[in-house]
Order: structure tokens, then C-alpha cells, then sequence
């Protein structure tokens, strides 16, 4: 069986006090341990939530990484300077570095590949919009974008890696994918992984993420290809990060 994770996604939320009461708050209720939990929180926060998170079972991770290793990139921040800061994990190729900051499946899949080589794990983040949905174009461009990662990184690498199935449309926007819609999505990814390598596809973790909230996430979790979710909105508030935590 695999273990589940539950990972908040900050985004560009908070300031440096309110960032810790919420990692502190979110410690201090973590209770049974069901799952992996982790947060991905803006970068400048790392040092001070990674003092709050240390000896407790609460991950670290960041949002984006650089696609380079070093040198004259300004305003990047390097997988190496990640692992410094005790990230765990690092967010790639999530919608909004997609729409809004032209990350392309290119660069998504070097982002990836950074984090990997610094022991960083990547949550690879892909999915559909509501266009491509209703064009049924879901499964086309989901291949497309796993394909630039296999191509460049190669199957074996997602034997230390996370997929999160985000569709555009339900990021928040208060429209989560039913249960149905993501496990289908879910399924048609670990298959496609298990057409090159069996073993990669049955012990990856792949996290649903779009809307996910206290009301909605045991129906997700409970479908048999969802480990878990990628909460934004819903994982800056404490109590209801850890009740979506707690209905793994
Ligand atoms: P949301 O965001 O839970 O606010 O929809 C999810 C995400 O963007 O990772």
C-alpha cells in the first residue's frame, strides 16, 4: 500500500508571523500519523519555518526551483540553495508558473531534474484546462507533459518523485473535479507510467489538487489512485489543512 501526503501550497500568501503561527498551529494538531504531511511555502519564509518544522514531522518544501544549477540568473533560486534550507520537497510546473510566468514543459522538466540532482524530491504538477477538457484534449496534453519529463529524466527518475493532477479549471475556483473525474485523470497517469515501468507506477505517490477542502477530500482520497491532495486556499487555515489531512 502506499503511504499518502497531504502537501499546503502557500502561494504568495501571509507574512513572516502569520507564516509561523500557521506552521506552528498546523505542528501542534498534527496528531495520528496516517500520512506524509508537508507544506511549500514562498521562499523568503524558508529559514524561519524550517527552525519551526525541525524535529517535527511536518515537511519543508518550496514552490518552484531554478531550472539551472548556478550562475547569472537573476531572481532564481537554485535546488542546491533549496537543500541548504532543509527543503524536502520542491513544487514544479504548477499551473500558475505555467500561465502566468511562462514556464513551459521544457523548462518544468530541467526543474525537475535540478531538484532530483540536489535530493530534493519534485511534485511534478500537470493538468489540463477547461478549454482542453471540452476539447476532450485531458489525456493529450497530460502525456504531453509527462513525456518531457520522461524524455529528459528518464522513467526511473519518478521512482523518487511526486505528481500532482491539478486541472486548471479547479484551481481555485471552488469547482473540485468529482471523484470520478480525478480517479479516471489518476488512472490514466499511473498506466501510462506502468507502460514503461511497473514498479515506478504502483509505488508513486500522484496527489489530487484543485479545491480540495474539508468537505470533499475523504471522497478523493478514498477513490484507489489519489495519495493524497495539493491544497492551496484550503491549507492557510490550520484546522482545515489538518482535517483534509486527517480524512487520508
Ligand atoms: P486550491 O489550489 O486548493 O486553492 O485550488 C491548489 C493548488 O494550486 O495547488
Amino acid at each position: 500500500m502506499r503511504r499518502s501526503l497531504v502537501m499546503g501550497n502557500w502561494k504568495m500568501n501571509g507574512t513572516r508571523s502569520s507564516a509561523e503561527s500557521l506552521a506552528k498551529g498546523i505542528i501542534a494538531g498534527l496528531g495520528e500519523d496516517v500520512a506524509d504531511i508537508a507544506i511549500c511555502v514562498p521562499y523568503v519564509f524558508l529559514p524561519d519555518i524550517g527552525n519551526v518544522v525541525q524535529n517535527s514531522r511536518l515537511a519543508l518544501g518550496a514552490q518552484n526551483v531554478a531550472d539551472k544549477p548556478s550562475g547569472a540568473f537573476t531572481g532564481e533560486i537554485s535546488a542546491a540553495m533549496l537543500m541548504e534550507f532543509g527543503c524536502k520537497y520542491a513544487l514544479v510546473g504548477h499551473s500558475e508558473r505555467r500561465t502566468y510566468y511562462g514556464d513551459t514543459d521544457q523548462s518544468v522538466a530541467a526543474r525537475f531534474s535540478q531538484a532530483q540532482e540536489q535530493g530534493i524530491i519534485p511534485v511534478l504538477c500537470i493538468g489540463e484546462t477547461l478549454e482542453q477538457r471540452k476539447l476532450e484534449q485531458t489525456f493529450d496534453v497530460i502525456t504531453t507533459q509527462l513525456d518531457a519529463v520522461v524524455n529528459l529524466a528518464g522513467i526511473a527518475a519518478f521512482n523518487n518523485a511526486v505528481i500532482a493532477y491539478e486541472p486548471v479549471w479547479a484551481i481555485g475556483t471552488g469547482l473540485t473535479a468529482t471523484d470520478d473525474q480525478a480517479q479516471e485523470a489518476h488512472l490514466f497517469i499511473r498506466n501510462y507510467l506502468a507502460a514503461k515501468d511497473q514498479a515506478v507506477a504502483e509505488k508513486i505517490q500522484i496527489l489530487y489538487g484543485g479545491s480540495a477542502k474539508p468537505d470533499n477530500a475523504k471522497g478523493l482520497f478514498a477513490m484507489p489512485d489519489i495519495d493524497g491532495g495539493l491544497i492551496g486556499g484550503a491549507s492557510l487555515d490550520a484546522e482545515s489543512f489538518l482535517k483534509i489531512y486527517h480524512s487520508v
